[in-house]
């Protein structure tokens, strides 16, 4: 779906830097110098961007709130 706000491990705030990583790997910098890059140390963190699918485009035309 979206990136969620915060990790679900440890809580830290996270959705903030999901566009600028979006450009990073989006320019062809490796994903995880790509973590690196905008701060993201603790694995509990990273594997929320790593694990991350964006499907909101995809779900959005079924939600009732478009309608
Ligand atoms: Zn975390």
């Amino acid at each position: 779906m979206i990136i969620p706000v915060r990790c679900f491990s440890c809580g830290a705030v996270i959705a903030h830097k999901w566009e600028e990583f979006n450009e990073l790997t989006s320019a062809g910098v490796e994903m995880g110098e790509a973590l690196d890059k905008i701060g993201l140390k603790r694995y509990c963190c990273r594997r929320m961007y790593v694990g991350h699918i964006d499907l909101i485009y995809e779900t959005a035309p079924f939600s009732t709130a478009i309608q």
